[in-house]
């Protein structure tokens, strides 16, 4: 029976690709519900991983009896890895060379083999997508090319930004928009790694009139990720050509990036001259409020109620992009379903202990003072004034306190942020807490929520 999987994938992906980088596979047995396939190197395990991870599994399932996982290990040591990846670059570079320019594009093409795309992720569609002053413009440039490809002013649409914050979700969205509109529209959307992986196996295979064809038949070009052909010159040679071909054939392109054509050194001027030709457009790091709003929709599509005040606690928490966020949310969510129950204030910190202290910021003294004065009602100003009354000297000998447990400021640095004052006050103020708190259980749990407030 795993004749029959190496068969129908053969059949499926075709002998080209077979040859390039499912031949090697090797069955090394059965284990439970797994099955184990053993690839020579790493570089081929994570390549048929990622590209045939899902269609290995489904056609083991079906023509394996009682399987359900597939297990790809690497069997050979990693010089073989080595080995491979430089044969790999050095048989693309000397037959580059030799590659005519865009001259001989070919007349009408096939159609694109759907083999040659990513699929598209079904949850990446604008319905989806929640648009804030970050993305809004980045969004509206989607929105028109999605409506009308190869407008003027419009093309290519260059689409830059950090990681996470939405480049693929809306190309994706471009490209579910387009095929709903007009089912006969060729929309080819890849990872620029892809289109590199693409090409060599062209080139060792001798097909790249094929390769060329395929590219330049399609009406819609979507290349993610351009960053990836830094300082492959063959590849991006070969990029520029078909990216040529296309927009003089007034076919649109999209490409996505982590920075702005400018900023991307290692790609050829005359290609980012071309990159910036049409519109560019970033997504910008989230703000606070962008980041409620996208759990406020993924919350609301999970099905499980998240209450707002632990939204309100992860959109402050986790600022570094979408992808981290909606993993938090993802996990909180899971929990709740697997445990059967409600999500709360006090679960969630638990339950994504690492991720919050993975993006916990630093605390700073004024985050401390200002906390203080809040919770016992007194302005924040007292914290560094010079007044010595009960009312305002206790909180603030709280605050110093707090800042010698929770941050890693020295004494003297601390006594400086509360109006100038002496290390020596600092440390009578730590003791003089640490003593309260051992004599009076009402205070020591008064300063231990603050604490736990803090530090949430
Ligand atoms: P990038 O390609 O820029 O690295 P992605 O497009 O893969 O980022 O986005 C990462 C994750 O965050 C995806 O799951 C995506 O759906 C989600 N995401 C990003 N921005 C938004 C948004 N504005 N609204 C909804 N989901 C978003
Ligand atoms: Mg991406």
């Amino acid at each position: 029976c795993w004749a029959r999987v190496r068969t129908r994938l053969r059949q499926e992906v075709g002998d080209v690709e077979y040859r390039n980088w499912l031949r090697q596979m090797s069955l090394a047995g059965v284990e439970g519900e797994s099955v184990l396939i053993h690839l020579p190197t790493r570089f081929l395990r994570d390549w048929v991983r990622d590209h045939y991870g899902d269609r290995l599994r489904l056609l083991c399932q079906a023509e394996m009896p009682g399987v359900r996982l597939v297990e790809l290990r690497v069997q050979a040591a990693s010089r073989a890895e080595k080995a491979a990846i430089e044969q790999e670059v050095a048989e693309a570079s000397p037959l580059a060379e030799s590659l005519a320019p865009a001259a001989a594009t070919p007349a009408m093409a096939e159609p694109v083999r759907n083999d040659w795309l990513v699929p598209l992720d079904p949850r990446f569609t604008f319905d989806s997508f929640v648009v804030g002053k970050p993305n809004e413009f980045a969004h509206a440039c989607a929105r028109r090319v999605a409506e009308k490809p190869a407008q003027a002013g419009f093309n290519p649409l260059f689409l830059y930004g950090g990681v996470g914050l939405g480049k693929t979700h809306l190309m994706h969205a471009i490209a579910w928009s387009l095929r709903e509109r007009d089912p006969n529209l060729s929309v080819a959307y890849m990872s620029a790694e892809k289109f590199m992986y693409r090409f060599i196996a062209a080139l060792r295979s001798h097909n790249t009139m094929e390769f060329k064809t395929q590219l330049r038949s399609v009406h819609v070009l979507m290349v993610d990720d351009l960053q990836f052909l830094i300082g492959k010159d063959n590849t991006q040679e070969e990029f520029f050509h078909t990216f040529n071909a296309l927009i003089d054939a007034g076919k649109q392109i999209i490409i996505s990036a982590d920075k702005a054509p400018n900023d991307l050194s290692g790609i050829e001027d005359r290609l980012r001259t071309r990159l910036s030709g049409g519109i560019v457009a970033d997504l910008h790091a989230t703000t606070y409020e962008l980041r409620l709003s996208i759990l406020q929709s993924k919350a609301t599509i999970s099905g499980v109620e998240v209450p707002p005040r632990v939204q309100e606690l992860l959109a402050r928490k986790i600022a570094s992009n979408v992808r981290d966020l909606e993993g938090a949310l993802n996990r909180v969510v899971a929990h709740a379903k697997l445990f059967g129950r409600p999500v709360t204030l006090e679960s969630v910190p638990e339950v994504l202990s690492d991720i919050l202290r993975a993006h916990d910021k630093r605390l700073s003294i004024d985050d401390i003072q200002r906390k203080v004065a809040e919770h016992y009602n007194i302005r924040l100003t007292e914290m560094a004034s010079a007044r010595r009354s009960r009312a305002v000297a206790r909180p603030r000998q709280v605050a110093m306190y707090l800042a010698k447990q929770l941050t890693s400021r020295s004494l003297p640095e601390i006594g400086r942020r509360f109006g100038n004052r002496d290390h020596t006050t600092v440390l009578h103020a730590v003791n003089k807490i640490t003593e309260l708190m051992a004599e009076d259980p009402a205070f020591a749990e008064d300063v231990t929520l603050l604490r736990k407030m803090l530090e949430m």
